[in-house]
């Protein structure tokens, strides 16, 4: 078993394990399952702060980022993409697949997406249906400010559907205050428990533009308004992953519970980022850091491959590489979740310092001692 220290999935603790062992109802039929899916949907509101009712689909992350497309999005619509990473650009694909024009919005991959530039673009441009936009873009790790970018696009009316999978938990999520439209999150990253669920939050003007629709959502299993009055009806439209629903609930509650949540999170996240400056490593962004996932450049004396498969056959800790352009070129740290803990971070970093010292990266400092150093700042 390898220590898995990637930007999800994460490691799931033990008491979330043991709650998907749980016996199991039949949850078409017994009532006490359906009320205990709205508690979980309540509790999942009230954790990110929003008044919206969520929904937990039955499905990992990208189903949740194709519902929303597919529920929002009708034939010719405009669809405004922020892209300054891979899930950015990615939410085009859902849009044309479901009929709609994508229009993409580029920014420089190295830095959070420029709010002052897309304010700019938008006093020309916001004839847009929806806008898309990611919290925290995984493969190179960049935190949008959501909160300053999404009331930007509702001055125009146009309504936000926001990738946070791996942003959520690790990050502020205040849903009502930034106006997000639909909120995208996923199982497996800093919530803790294993792939296999989605779950979104879905505002009332959201439910409008379904309602209003001309054309039928192209989708049964991607449309979030068969979910209408489940709980009146004691009806699902499909059976629900019981087991998968009694872990969920299970990683809710340790987050309900966990009052230094985001503040651990920050001194994880910081510390990380300190150490690998100290000892002469680079960070792959300029500015836009994640306290969810820290990026850095593969040293030019090795390779991305070399330092995963020493981390693992030597230490038994799963990093993680990158994807696309940017295979090869990076190594990722997931530090969200059941991973933001000091123990385990420690081990990965002293793990780090040896592997790449081990491969002839000259290091200035014990990456794990920088690390601990930094924490008591
Ligand atoms: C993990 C993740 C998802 C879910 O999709 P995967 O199948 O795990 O890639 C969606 N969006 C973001 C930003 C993610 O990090």
């Amino acid at each position: 078993m390898y220590k898995i220290m990637t930007p999800g999935p994460t490691q799931v603790p033990e008491n979330v394990r043991m709650a998907r062992s749980l016996a199991c109802t039949n949850p078409d039929l017994d009532e006490n399952f359906v009320s205990f899916y709205k508690e979980t949907c309540e509790l999942i509101s009230s954790l990110l702060h929003t008044k919206n009712e969520t929904l937990i689909l039955s499905g990992e992350g990208i189903l949740g980022l194709e519902a929303a497309c597919a529920s929002l999005t009708e034939p010719g619509d405009k669809v405004l993409v922020l892209d300054n990473g891979i899930y950015g650009r990615g939410f085009a694909d859902f849009v044309t697949m479901y009929g709609g024009c994508p229009e993409i919005f580029h920014a420089d991959e190295l830095h959070a997406l420029p709010a002052d530039e897309l304010a700019a673009f938008l006093k020309e441009h916001h004839d847009y249906a929806y806008a898309t936009v990611v919290h925290c873009d995984t493969p190179s790790g960049v935190l949008n400010d959501i909160h300053r970018i999404c009331p930007l696009l509702k001055e125009y009316g146009i309504l936000t559907v926001v990738d946070s999978v791996s942003g959520m938990f690790g990050e502020d999520v205040r849903v009502d205050d930034a106006g997000i439209d639909i909120l995208c999150g996923g199982s497996q990253k800093a919530v803790s428990a294993p792939p296999g669920l989605t779950f979104l939050t879905v505002s009332d003007d959201a439910k409008q533009k379904m309602k209003k629709r001309k054309t039928p959502i192209a989708s049964f299993y991607a449309n979030l308004s068969v979910f209408e009055g489940y709980y009146e009806k004691k009806w699902f439209p499909y059976t629900m992953p019981i087991s998968d629903i009694y872990g969920l609930r299970a990683a809710f509650d340790n987050i309900a519970a966990d009052k230094e949540l985001l503040s651990r999170h920050a001194r994880i996240g910081e510390a990380t980022r300190a150490a690998l400056i100290d000892v002469g490593l680079s960070l792959h962004l300029k500015d836009g850091y994640s306290n969810t996932v820290t990026v850095f450049d593969v040293p030019k004396e090795t390779t991305a491959d070399a330092i995963l498969t020493t981390m693992r056959d030597k230490h038994g800790i799963m990093l993680a590489g990158s994807f696309d352009d940017l295979a090869g070129k990076v190594i990722r740290i997931g530090h969200m979740g059941a991973n933001a803990n000091i123990a385990d971070m420690t081990v990965t970093m002293t793990a780090l310092s040896d592997t790449l010292t081990s491969l002839g990266v000259p290091l200035t400092a014990d990456l794990g001692l920088s690390f601990m150093q930094h924490l008591k700042e």
